[in-house]
């Protein structure tokens, strides 16, 4: 595989598409707006700047690697002739579904479509497509040029050939992949988001205060940060929407999301990107709260 798509340039695609360009490949990086390419290329060099001050890539890395990405604002332009598309659109079901079934018509017939999704299922994407062996689940972590796990993620039809050769591109990405099956949540977040739910509902029942429990955490158990910190960074509503796809799929009252954490999410506290979350992200407070957790 040379020629990779990467479809979105929010948060993820642009980490992934950094990534593959360091890496050698070209890549066309595409999304429904302008403005989030702009942002996504100008986010990629930010980051390859500070690789830069720090000596981990030379000048001509970073010429090299922003001179493999190419933007488009047209799917079928940017996927015409690539060995595998990246999706990392929105999480939502009805544009990752419209946007498979578009791939499957525009891609050439050995395309293997992947997806970053978090929390879909796989073989749903995959059955809006006529392609179903070849499309499987890339699920990078943020900050994608830094974290090394992959979780593959097998849907039912997904292929031998199709798993083998994306777990041996992401090692070339210096990446570590693993390789899961495709059931809610697929493991990091079935782990995960149990865990953070959990914070939250025993601040939800007074036994400890926000401080308390994230300290227990961070300490006692050597996590970086804590678990409501955690949360804040991941997005509050993207931890009740994971939560709700393992709620209704397996039907256990174990993954419900506590009260809690619905009521805030109604009220628009999402946490960083809403500048409150468990903690208060607004400009005056935020060095002062942020940096207390990292001490
Ligand atoms: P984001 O909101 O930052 O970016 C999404 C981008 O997709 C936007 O730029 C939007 O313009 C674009 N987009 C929407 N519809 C499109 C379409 N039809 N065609 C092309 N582009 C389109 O989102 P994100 O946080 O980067 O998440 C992207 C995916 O990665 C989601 O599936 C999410 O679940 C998954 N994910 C996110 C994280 C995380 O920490 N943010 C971690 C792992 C996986």
């Amino acid at each position: 595989m040379k020629n990779i798509a990467v479809i979105g340039a929010g948060t993820m695609g642009n980490g992934i598409a950094h990534v593959f360009a360091q890496n050698g490949f070209n890549v066309n990086l595409i999304d429904i707006s302008q403005a989030s390419l702009d942002k996504g290329v100008a986010t990629i060099t930010k980051n390859l700047d500070r690789m830069l001050s720090k000596e981990v890539i030379d000048e001509a890395k970073k010429t090299a690697t922003l001179s493999n990405i190419s933007t488009y604002t047209e799917m079928a332009k940017g996927v015409a002739d690539v060995d595998l598309v990246v999706e990392a659109a929105t999480e939502n079901l009805d544009i990752k579904l419209q946007i498979f079934k578009d791939l499957d018509a525009v891609c050439t017939a050995e395309t293997v479509l992947a997806t970053n999704t978090s929390s879909i299922s796989i073989t749903q994407i995959a059955a809006a497509t006529n392609r179903p062996e070849k499309v499987i689940g890339m699920h990078f972590m943020n900050p994608v040029p830094i974290m090394k796990l992959v979780e593959i993620i097998r849907g039912y039809s997904t292929s031998d050939e199709v798993t083998t050769t994306i777990m041996e591109l992401s090692k070339q990405l210096g990446k570590t992949p693993t390789e899961v099956n495709d059931y809610p949540g697929f493991v990091a977040n079935r782990i995960l988001m149990p865990m953070i739910n959990e914070a939250i509902e025993t601040l939800f029942n007074g036994v400890a205060g926000v401080n308390e429990i994230d300290t227990v955490m961070k300490l006692g158990m050597a996590h970086p940060m804590g678990p409501l910190l955690l949360a804040d960074f991941i997005g509050l509503d993207v931890c009740l929407s994971i939560l709700n796809v393992m709620y209704d799929g397996f039907k256990n009252p174990k993954y419900a999301p506590c009260p809690l954490l619905v009521n805030m999410v109604m009220a628009g506290k999402l946490g960083v990107k809403s500048g409150e979350g468990f903690y208060d992200y607004s400009e005056s407070r935020k060095a002062e709260k942020v940096s207390s957790q990292f001490n």
